[in-house]
């Protein structure tokens, strides 16, 4: 048996209002007069107080970077490219500031920037040959865990897949809950819901260990503070929420419900986190009193989900989802352990996708 050598962040940040600090952190990583930093910024900050208040000097690039898809690996080659184009030096910083998306792109950036070839060539397990550039992570919307994962989830020409390395993860986050205040509620459910999955499915998981338990019961016990009691701090318990759920799953995996969103994001191109919640909610036999506690809080929120999205599709659709779903070994090795094919049938799949 071997054991889990997991590489994770070495340096971070918490704090309301610790963005400021992000251009000392610059400072050091600047040594030559021509040094420069590359800024990947959801371009939902465009023209917001949040832009204004980067530390950018005159030669640093700003992108501002659109994420109305997921990641793509060809968007992560163009901004590679980009990069190239704009000083044939390397930068010393790039840092990712926004959601899940813009950290997966910031990662990916800063990978590709080291390794030859296209991203699509890395998507996989420890295929990344070369240490990455220097790369920060700010979230600016909470849950996914992308700021402490050794993965960059895009989307490539034939699968949705991560490039997972230790050389992926954050030499640096900043988790300044000051910047996730103005996220708008319904997405801000979607998103943080991801964590609180994430937690569950650890939890019930086979791969479940001390380590992975107590961050997940820790960022379960947040999560419930922030969507049930509602209480005064919840950014800041959102945002701690969020890390320590991405470290339990780093040290256990997720299950069922991941699973079939990857089918529903891959066919259908829902978005991780409200392909989430829609699997979510039909896997009461599964997760019990974590399917109720959602409903429970999606009540509390006034979340509406969309209904009967699979019900009327063709079948060669659903097939479709089926086996991308189906494909999902590990998720499934750590819902039901060895033997999980027998039980992973097309039929059990194709009924939990009708029912969404
Ligand atoms: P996101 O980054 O896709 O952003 C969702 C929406 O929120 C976007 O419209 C964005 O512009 C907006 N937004 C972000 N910050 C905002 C703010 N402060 N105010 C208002 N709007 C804001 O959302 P996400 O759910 O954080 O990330 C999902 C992505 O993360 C998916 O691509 C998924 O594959 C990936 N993911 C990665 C990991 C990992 O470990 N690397 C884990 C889970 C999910
Ligand atoms: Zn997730």
């Amino acid at each position: 048996m071997s054991f889990k050598n997991f590489k994770c962040v070495p340096k971070m940040i918490f704090g309301r209002g610790s963005f400021a600090q992000l251009d000392a952190v610059l400072a050091a990583e600047r040594k030559a007069a021509n040094d420069f930093v590359v800024f990947l910024v959801d371009d939902v900050h465009q023209n917001k107080s949040l832009a204004g208040r980067l530390p950018a000097k005159t030669h640093d690039l700003i992108i501002y970077v659109n994420v109305e898809e997921e990641p793509t690996t060809k968007q992560v080659d163009a901004l590679t490219a980009q990069v190239q184009a704009f000083n044939t030096k390397l930068p010393v910083s790039v840092i990712g500031l926004g959601g899940g998306s813009t950290l997966d792109l910031a990662k990916a950036v800063s990978l590709m920037l080291t390794n030859n070839g296209g991203s699509a060539e890395y998507q996989g397990w420890d295929l990344i040959n070369n240490p990455a550039v220097h790369h920060i992570g700010i979230p600016t919307i909470s849950g996914t865990g992308a700021e402490a994962s050794r993965t960059a989830v895009l989307c490539g020409p034939v699968r949705k897949l991560g490039l997972n390395s230790d050389y992926t993860v954050f030499d640096q986050i900043i988790m300044d809950s000051e910047l996730i205040a103005g996220v708008p509620t319904e997405q801000w459910f979607f998103t943080g819901m991801d964590c609180y999955i994430h937690c569950v499915e650890s939890l019930e998981g086979t791969y479940l260990n001390e380590f992975a338990k107590a961050y997940a019961e820790k960022s379960m016990d947040l999560c419930r503070e922030v969507f049930i009691n509602n209480h005064e701090e919840k950014d800041d318990k959102l945002m701690m929420a969020s890390y320590m759920g991405g470290m339990s799953i780093a040290y256990s995996q997720v299950g069922a419900c991941h699973a079939i969103s990857y089918g529903l994001g891959y066919v259908l191109g829902y978005h991780h986190g409200i392909g989430n919640c829609l699997a979510f909610n039909v896997l009461e036999e599964f997760y019990p009193e974590g399917v109720e506690e959602f409903r429970k809080m999606m009540a509390l929120h006034n979340i509406n989900l969309p209904k009967h999205i699979c019900r009327d599709l063709p079948d060669e659709t659903i097939a479709k989802m089926v086996a991308v779903t189906k494909s999902m070994g590990p998720l499934w090795d750590n819902v039901y352990g060895a033997g999980w094919e027998e039980k992973v049938t097309d039929e059990m799949l194709t009924k939990l996708f009708r029912r969404i």
